[in-house]
């Protein structure tokens, strides 16, 4: 990566980690995607129950596989015929995983859903969440965050999962309210009453989208 981004990515993370614990939040800086599987590790205890909802950058990380092969209990969605029974373990899980739509430069998270099955598990259950972020989701405020949600992850979403929405026509939010819409719930997450529950990995790196 170009030294210039890097200087900036780091002063960047430096006041969005600020912006995090200002929040009861905890933020952590990893210079590469093996340094934030590090980070990440260090957060799950050993025989930990572990589960996530959807996460292109947690698996980027290879996240997942390291829990599969550590001693942890993984429960991955993908393998459960039963999508909702899996769904469900998440809110008695020791740990979430998840990455986000986009945060703002001072520590808020903001994710849109459309089963919501994560961003309620984001907002309540789960005792820990590990958010695992890209320093390309980061936005000046929470408007630009909405804007980054809806234009850049959800169409792309829309796009991955072949939905019959405009975005996925046109690669721009057109505001649906189609059924096959996947903008039904829009979380802010902009304080933890929870000390030590929500954790965020940023990385000097383009994750997810
Ligand atoms: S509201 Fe509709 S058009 Fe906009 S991003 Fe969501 S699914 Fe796409």
């Amino acid at each position: 990566m170009n030294k210039f981004v890097e200087k900036r990515n780091e002063l960047l993370a430096k006041k969005t980690i600020k912006g995090l614990e200002s929040r009861n939040m905890s933020g952590y800086y990893a210079q590469d995607r093996e340094e934030a599987l590090k980070i990440a590790l260090s957060l799950i205890p050993e025989g930990s129950t572990a589960t996530m909802g959807g996460g292109v950058s947690v698996h980027e990380i290879g996240l997942p596989k390291a829990l599969k092969e550590g001693n942890y209990t993984f429960i991955d969605r993908d393998e459960y015929e039963d999508k909702r029974a899996a769904a469900l373990t998440a809110y008695d899980a020791d740990v979430f995983l998840a990455s986000c739509n986009a945060i703002t430069d001072d520590g808020i998270l903001v994710n849109i859903d459309g089963n919501s099955n994560r961003v309620s598990a984001i907002a309540f259950g789960p005792k820990k969440v590990i958010f695992i972020v890209g320093m390309n989701k980061v936005c000046g405020d929470v408007d630009h965050a909405m804007k980054r949600a809806r234009n850049v992850a959800a169409t792309t979403n829309a796009q991955r999962f072949g939905l019959s929405t405009p975005c996925a026509k046109t690669g721009a939010c057109l505001n649906c309210k189609s059924p096959d819409t996947i903008c039904c719930q829009f979380l802010i997450t902009r304080f933890s009453r929870h000390t030590g529950r929500i954790h965020v990995i940023l990385v000097n790196d383009n994750l997810g989208f």
